[in-house]
């Protein structure tokens, strides 16, 4: 005889709905996170059918981007199908975006379609839509509820990965997803939107396109900070964050590694492109005007990712590539496999304990 089951606990009995408080708040990976969340309301909504979508904001408007959906019968519709909706070509999401609060209509004689709003510090982070029959007053204060620890659980997830006073993913986030990153990213890719970007060639052979991990360094510093004082310098670490932040594009990863020291794994692009985005990057701070300090210019050594490569071998290469850009006259873009080929550096092996710049 198989073992005897433990019954599930019914999740609106106190018990149970700490246990699922319990769960949730136990995962540290957002996706698995959106899982167990979903898996719990699904308990609590008999016979329904439930999505969570999470919203971006972009230069064209707040998109939902599908995060999970989960089938009361069939379970997890798995993997989601990833699909961005535009919130303002729905009527319903663009008003439960506006008001903050649910909305509940008919779909026919037996369902409903409910959207709730899952409301962060900064307005609206995601949305969950049910298709169910209607809610108790009970379930919705339940769903409600939960959305909030949810949230709130979301929010102290992004303060422990950042940094801040940049906003930018931060050292720990890096040495704790670096080797996440690079296998996700490969894995996940049949599934992913295709990269935002104005090269139509570069759309179809996505795929097979490798990552790059570039470490940014200011130069000279110091001197900022002998000059104008270290708030000023701060002034400066800040404004070159968010011109990454609007150089690079959304599947790009932005740390802050170091004092005055950035790394950007560029998502999967070509030689060509990965070396004039980051030109471009340098060019963009060579000529933005810092309030009081006036000019201030970058160096950058970067290197192609490879599966097969740990991490602390790709940043030890960049870094050689950095050095390089340094010792060179500074402001400028090094590329570790150019001067490798050229002469200019020999290969270096590593240990696991890396030292920047
Ligand atoms: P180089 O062009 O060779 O990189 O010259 P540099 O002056 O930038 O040299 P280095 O990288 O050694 O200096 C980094 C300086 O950054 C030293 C440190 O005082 C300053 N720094 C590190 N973290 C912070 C910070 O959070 N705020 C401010 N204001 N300064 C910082
Ligand atoms: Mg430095
Ligand atoms: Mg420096």
């Amino acid at each position: 005889m198989s073992k005897p089951q433990p019954l599930p606990p019914k999740q609106s009995t106190p018990t149970g709905v700490l246990q699922s408080v319990a769960a949730i708040t136990g995962q540290r990976d957002r996706d698995l996170l959106a899982k167990t969340l979903l898996a719990t309301l699904t308990e609590l909504i008999h016979n329904s059918r439930i999505t969570m979508y999470r919203v971006l904001g972009n230069d064209e408007g707040a998109e939902a981007v599908l995060t999970a959906e989960v089938c009361a019968q069939d379970g997890f519709v798995s993997p989601p199908s990833v699909t961005s909706i535009k919130i303002a070509s729905r009527a319903d999401f663009t008003w439960v975006w506006n008001h903050h609060k649910e909305l509940l209509q008919p779909l026919d004689t037996r369902y409903f379609l409910s959207i709730y709003p899952i409301v962060g510090q900064h307005g609206v982070v995601g949305l969950l839509e049910t298709v169910s029959e209607a809610h108790s007053e009970m379930d919705r204060h339940l769903i409600t509820s939960f959305l909030r620890v949810y949230s709130n659980y979301l929010t102290l997830l992004d303060e422990s990965e950042t940094d801040t006073l940049t906003g930018l993913l931060n050292r720990r986030t890096f040495d704790n997803n670096i080797e996440r990153i690079i296998a996700d990213r490969s894995k996940s890719d049949e599934n992913d939107d295709p990269p935002l970007t104005h090269h139509p060639a570069r759309r179809m052979d996505h795929h097979d396109l490798p990552h790059w991990l570039a470490i940014i360094d200011i130069d000279h510093f110091k001197r900022i900070n002998d000059e104008f004082g270290h708030l000023y310098g701060d002034e400066v670490l800040i404004l070159l964050s968010r011109n990454m932040q609007r150089i690079f594009r959304q599947h790009d990863k932005l740390f802050r590694f170091g004092g005055e020291e950035f790394i950007v794994v560029l998502d999967r692009t070509d030689e060509e492109n990965a070396k004039a985005v980051l030109s471009r990057f340098r060019e963009a701070i060579e000529n933005y005007d810092f309030p009081q300090i006036g000019k201030v210019t970058i160096s950058i050594g970067f290197v192609q990712m490879d599966k097969a490569d740990v991490p602390s071998v790709m940043i030890g290469r960049a870094d050689q590539a950095l050095y390089y850009a340094k010792e060179h006259g500074r402001n400028q873009v090094c590329f570790y496999e150019d001067l490798i080929v050229s002469g200019k550096l020999s290969v270096e092996h590593y240990s696991d304990d890396v030292q920047l710049f």
